[in-house]
């Protein structure tokens, strides 16, 4: 059988899919044809099954645990990815004749706008446009609408690479995050959010599963005419097995976070970030050749942005190129921000940021 030991792993910077810790693969690995004595694989078990009962409850302790998440919060695990979430959230939260408020820091923060559009009123309070999304708007001095259904933000801006450091404070108004690319990564309270949810692919595991954590109140709010797959409250019932879950995707999760807890919990993920993102940073900050665009404030601990100082292109296609040839891949910036970009999530290994950095050193 192959291990790792003979196997080459190459030093993956993507976005998203993105790296996942291997001590989780070569476990998946050795339980792949017979998990736990059933004589089968996980993604051959019923998910009514007691053991599949057991792979969704070690998931969601183990989320529960690493967060802190409070009794009267729910844990689901749904498909559609974080992209339904941007119509979920309305559907299911905007009430008749209100608005929500949505804070603009990106891409994603403007494909969430995109959706809520088509389904009622709402206002950006705050964008971070002006500055083109190089840093995150101070958002402790916007004024709410304290008549909101919701506030929306994006915690994580994978694309541009900046971080909001600092929620704002939403009074009594449901704050609702979209944390797909930070999930995990630092210490939140989740009791100050109405509703988080976030794509598994970046920080907590495989595609094809998406976290939602939310208040319990406000699984009341759902209006009845929503499809019933689209309603929270269906799948918080039915403890996200309404349908067929995506099992082997849970499965993975709940691998990834007792690969977090065993090495220290949300403060050991969080220690590893900010000292590799650190390195990273300061490596660009010292090159000749690349810069950050992104102010120091805001800069994202999981997804580094830089470019070339001079904008030259055929230099950052070439530094890309260089890479690969030295086992580092991903390194293209996305389409619409151009540029170069390393993501560092979670499962990021401090011997791909240590190749990075000196890279990054002595490219010429
Ligand atoms: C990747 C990403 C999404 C989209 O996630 P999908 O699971 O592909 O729908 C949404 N928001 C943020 C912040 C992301 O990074």
């Amino acid at each position: 059988m192959l291990t790792s030991t003979s196997i080459k792993r190459i030093h993956n910077f993507n976005a998203g899919p993105a790296a996942l810790p291997l001590p989780v693969l070569e476990k998946a690995q050795s339980e792949l044809l017979n998990f736990r004595n059933s004589g089968m694989s996980v993604m051959e078990l019923s998910h009514r099954s007691a053991l599949f009962e057991s792979v969704l409850a070690d998931a969601k302790n183990g989320l529960r645990t690493l967060l802190n998440v409070p009794d009267n919060y729910s844990i689901l695990f749904l498909q559609g990815g974080a992209s339904l979430q941007f119509s979920m959230v309305p559907l299911n939260l905007l009430i008749d004749g209100q608005s929500a408020d949505y804070i603009n820091t990106g891409v994603w923060s403007k494909k969430a706008i995109s959706e809520v559009k088509k389904l009622g009123n709402y206002r950006v309070v705050a964008s971070g446009e002006e500055s083109k999304f190089t840093a995150i708007p101070d958002v402790t001095q916007i004024a709410i609408d304290s008549n909101a259904s919701y506030v929306h933000v994006t915690s994580n801006n994978t694309i541009y690479g900046t971080q909001m450091k600092e929620f704002p404070n939403t009074g009594g108004v449901p704050l609702v995050a979209d944390m797909s690319s930070d999930i995990l990564s630092r210490r939140i309270e989740v009791d100050r959010f109405g509703l988080i949810y976030a794509g598994a692919q970046k920080n907590i595991g495989p595609s094809g599963v998406t976290l939602v954590i939310i208040r319990n109140d406000l699984l009341d709010r759902c209006p009845e005419r929503v499809p019933t797959m689209l309603q929270y409250r269906t799948h918080a019932n039915d403890n996200s097995m309404f349908n067929t879950p995506p099992t082997f995707a849970i499965y993975l999760v709940s691998l990834v976070t007792e690969w977090m807890l065993s090495n220290g919990g949300i403060d050991w993920v969080q220690s590893q970030t900010e000292s590799r993102a650190a390195r990273l940073y300061s490596a660009i900050d010292n090159s000749d050749i690349f810069y950050c665009p992104n102010e120091p404030a805001s800069r994202s601990p999981m997804n580094v942005v830089f470019r070339s100082k001079v904008h030259d292109e055929a230099l950052e296609s070439r530094f890309v190129k260089e890479a690969e040839e030295k086992g580092m891949t991903g390194l293209k910036g996305h389409r619409s921000a151009g540029g170069l970009r390393a993501s560092i999530y979670n499962a990021q290994t401090d011997e791909a940021v240590s190749a990075l950095v000196d890279f990054i050193s002595t490219f010429k």
